[in-house]
């Protein structure tokens, strides 16, 4: 049966994926969305849907589906499509070459944060000549909000530097070097303690908005922000008012709730909110394609396929 692609990508970029993914499945035949209705395939016929940011509507065009692969490692758009058969296995993206690319962003992020980067643009705008007092990365602490694929990656990579490094998630989970905590109780206790906050949680009913008064609050004061995972976790206003107060003394935002970001929003003039244009961790076509081909594979074959989404806890 025909696989489809399905994506909000402009057509020239959807060409390019398409060649791609049918160089790494060569025995399948792979249509793009908007190439559908040219072809005599009846939308029945299609079994498998790859996905990278479909339209919602999208998947209700094909009614025999019984596997979805997406190509981004955030799956919130998809999970809960009612388009999608409760009985069909959805795979995100878990690949290295991601993790990878994230930690080097967290890792740039994090420097730069450690070493009042912020705060010397600032005073070179002023013509200010405004040395800080040195801090030693071993006196910096990083709380991970996530201890998944992308955070443990991110760990790993800041461990040379010698921070301490914790990291909170839903069920409590061993990291080498990372001092780890779950529940209500573990999040107080690691924001108490953390001065550069990372957050790679996934999108879900649970996390949406959760980064706002009351967490930041929990935070030590003149901490950090650095937003890498989606702009729905973060409750802007609350964000702003934390930096006016000076609870927190930078943010560095990926991701957003309306992307590209509006150009009225506040962060864009803020001057202690540093907007990069969801750049972080890119999906990689080829390792995408090759991961989304093993997938497939597996699927049609009956073998174990990697990054399952649990639909229940949408991730
Ligand atoms: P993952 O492997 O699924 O890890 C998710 C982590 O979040 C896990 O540790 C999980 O806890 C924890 N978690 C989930 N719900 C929670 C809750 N309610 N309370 C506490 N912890 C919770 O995901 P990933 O591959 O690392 O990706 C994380 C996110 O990064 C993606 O969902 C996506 O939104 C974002 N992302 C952004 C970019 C970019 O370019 N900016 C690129 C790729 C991905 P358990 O371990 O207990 O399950």
């Amino acid at each position: 049966m025909p696989i489809v692609f399905l994506t909000n990508m402009p057509a020239e970029r959807e060409a390019r994926w398409r060649e791609v993914l049918a160089r790494a499945l060569p025995e399948e035949e792979i249509v793009a969305g908007r190439d559908v209705d040219d072809t005599t395939i009846d939308p029945g016929a299609f079994d498998i849907v790859i996905a990278a940011n479909p339209p919602a509507e999208a998947l209700a065009r094909f009614p025999a589906l019984c596997f979805v692969q997406s190509l981004w490692a955030g799956v919130e758009q998809l999970v809960h499509n009612p388009a999608l058969p409760p009985d069909a296995p959805l795979a995100r993206l878990v690949d290295p070459n991601m993790a990878q690319f994230m930690a080097e962003a967290v890792a740039a992020h994090v420097m730069s944060l450690h070493r009042d980067h912020g705060h010397y643009a600032r005073a070179q705008a002023e013509g200010r000549w405004a040395p800080e007092p040195a801090v030693y990365a071993r006196d910096r602490t990083v709380g991970f909000l996530g201890t998944g694929e992308l955070a443990r990656a991110c760990m790993r990579q800041l461990a040379g530097f010698g921070f301490q490094r914790l990291g909170w998630s839903r069920s409590r989970r061993d990291v080498e070097g990372v001092e780890t905590f779950a529940g209500d109780d573990g999040l107080d206790a690691m924001l108490a303690r953390t001065d550069i906050l990372v957050n790679l949680l996934p999108l879900t009913a649970a996390t949406r908005g959760m980064i706002d008064a009351r967490l930041l609050a929990g935070l030590k004061r003149g901490a950090a922000l650095v937003n890498v995972a989606r702009g729905g976790h973060v409750v802007d206003a609350d964000l702003v008012a934390a930096l006016d107060a000076g609870q927190l003394r930078e943010a560095v935002l990926d991701v957003f709730h309306d992307e590209p970001l509006p150009a009225d929003h506040p962060f864009w003039r803020h001057p202690r909110v540093h907007v990069f244009p969801h750049v972080a961790a890119p999906t990689d076509p080829e390792s995408a394609a090759a991961i989304a081909a093993a997938n497939i594979r597996a699927f049609r074959t009956g073998g174990a396929i990697a990054g399952l989404v649990d639909r229940t806890r949408g991730y």
